[in-house]
């Protein structure tokens, strides 16, 4: 499991008309390895920026940012994302889709497919490797979407509201085969949601963010004790 240390993290976009939009103001965060974070706060107040940033698809403005010691510059080999919608490519079938990170990376799809079958049968889709993600389900393409995000075995999970877009039953079932997954292989997960029962369920640690005029601050975790490990 991978550590995260966010040490004076500002992130500002240019916006074309006006002033630049602070949405980070420098942001203090240590994660230890193996922790479930989640990070709950109202919309606009910067998850999403902070995650993206820890995924490498957006410079910081100031400050540094690193998984385990590594400054992060460019996405980490050590970091998967899973976000709100799957993106998954509709003209590949499942097992391609999830064998995508692999291939960009150029390693050995032959090595990674049973691993790759063993997610699927991990989250309840034992036989639909060879499927096409137009004969799946929102929920279960995002469950495709998740094991696209593990099949390296990340030892950082980032997730931006994985299950926002899933009806309500969907997500409670998500939710439960999250945890058992997670437990399995206990990495460091952030996650962000808007929904506080999750965070409350899946976390070890809420972490509220709120947003203030031209500031927003970590300024509340709730570290949630449980005979979890
Ligand atoms: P959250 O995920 O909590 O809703 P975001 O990180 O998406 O918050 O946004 C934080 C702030 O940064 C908001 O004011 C938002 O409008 C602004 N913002 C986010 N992305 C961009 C962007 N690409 N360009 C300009 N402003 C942005
Ligand atoms: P409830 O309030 O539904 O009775 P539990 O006491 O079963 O909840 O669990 C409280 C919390 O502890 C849950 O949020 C769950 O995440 C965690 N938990 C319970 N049992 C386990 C377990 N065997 N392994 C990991 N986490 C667990």
């Amino acid at each position: 499991a991978a550590a995260v240390t966010i040490e004076g993290v500002s992130k500002s976009y240019e916006v074309r008309t006006g002033e630049d939009v602070l949405a980070l103001d420098r942001v203090d965060l240590d994660i230890k390895p193996g922790s479930f974070v989640a990070i709950v706060g109202p919309s606009g107040c910067g998850k999403s920026t902070l995650l993206s940033l820890l995924a490498g698809l957006t410079p910081v403005s100031s400050g540094r940012l690193g998984i385990d010691g590594d400054i992060v510059v460019r996405p980490h080999p050590k970091a998967g994302v899973v976000f709100q919608s799957d993106l998954l490519l509709y003209w590949r079938s499942i097992l391609d889709n999830i064998l995508l990170p692999i291939e960009i990376k150029g390693l050995d799809r032959k090595a990674y497919a049973d691993r790759a079958r063993d997610l699927l049968a991990q989250v309840g889709l034992k036989g639909f490797a060879d499927k096409f993600p137009s004969e799946l389900s929102g929920g279960m393409r995002q469950r495709v979407a998740i094991c696209r995000a593990l099949i390296q075995e990340p030892g950082l999970l980032l997730m931006d509201e994985p299950f926002g877009a899933l009806d309500a039953l969907t997500r409670e079932q998500m939710i439960m085969d999250l945890q058992t997954m997670w437990i399995r292989l206990r990495n460091t997960v952030l996650f962000i949601t808007h929904g506080i029962d999750e965070a409350v369920f899946l976390a070890d640690r809420v972490i509220v963010m709120s947003p203030r005029p031209g500031r927003v601050d970590l300024d509340l975790a709730i570290d949630i004790p449980r005979p979890r490990r």
